[in-house]
């Protein structure tokens, strides 16, 4: 079986993990299936759009602006899910359509300045270190009313809502509570920004994507469960 096969039928297989959970939890709007192309090729990313996928996500934005080039036929959005850098801002707000991994002020006034004008206002989620774990990125769950605050203040940002990547736990009571932790916060922020379109949770991986969705994601990120395992991990 050839590997765009294998895409096509990992994702027929992963769109029915996600109907059954809708079902179960009783979700009328499935949540937007990303597909997460880090370390992928081109071919596997055009397998991918080929069999569906709307929604791209990428880490590393050398990696991401060569594949963009090379590929014949873009998908709908193009999602920047990894850390930033300050002088990596200007090329991720010309050349994706999402920012998942807002943490600090200093890169929210810097994307919306270098947010190119024929360009739609640029989609913010705010990353949140939900578990405090010192190797991940994220702002505190004290930080975000304030971030949240100069986002909304930007005429070419658009506040979405929240992102995170929780410890890595096969436990299901416990990844839900730290979706249900997501969620409250974003409740909180509809709240705080009554006339804002604050609509997104993205959260579930592969490991925990019914978990989220029982906790109310509305994009899921799934890599591994896509394209196979990814052998060598990135520093
Ligand atoms: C790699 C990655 C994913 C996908 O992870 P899988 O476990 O391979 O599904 C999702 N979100 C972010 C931020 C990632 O870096």
């Amino acid at each position: 079986m050839s590997n765009q096969t294998n895409i096509l039928a990992n994702i027929a297989a992963i769109q029915a993990r996600i109907d059954a959970a809708c079902q179960l939890y009783q979700r009328d709007t499935p949540p937007t299936l990303m597909a997460v192309t880090k370390t992928r090729n081109a071919a596997e990313i055009t397998a991918a759009i080929d069999a569906g996928i709307t929604d791209i996500g990428e880490n590393y934005l050398q990696e991401a602006l060569s594949k963009q080039a090379e590929l014949s036929t873009q998908p709908e959005y193009w999602h920047f899910i990894g850390p930033i850098q300050t002088n990596k801002t200007r090329a991720i707000a010309s050349h994706f359509d999402w920012v998942h991994s807002v943490d600090r002020a200093k890169i929210i006034t810097r994307l919306n300045d270098q947010r190119p004008n024929e360009l739609p206002p640029l989609n913010i989620c705010l990353q949140i270190n939900i578990n405090d774990e010192s190797s991940k990125a994220g702002a505190t769950i004290d930080d975000i009313p304030a971030l949240a605050e100069l986002v909304n203040s930007q005429a070419r940002l658009r506040l979405r809502g929240l992102m995170a990547i929780p410890a890595n736990t096969s436990d299901i009571q416990q990844q839900r509570r730290n979706f249900a932790a997501l969620r409250g916060i974003l409740t909180s922020l509809q709240k705080q920004f009554p006339s804002a379109a604050i609509d997104t949770l993205s959260m579930g991986m592969s490991g925990d994507m019914e978990s989220a969705i029982a906790e109310g994601a509305t994009i899921v990120r799934i890599g591994s469960d896509i394209f196979g395992p990814r052998p060598t991990p990135k520093p």
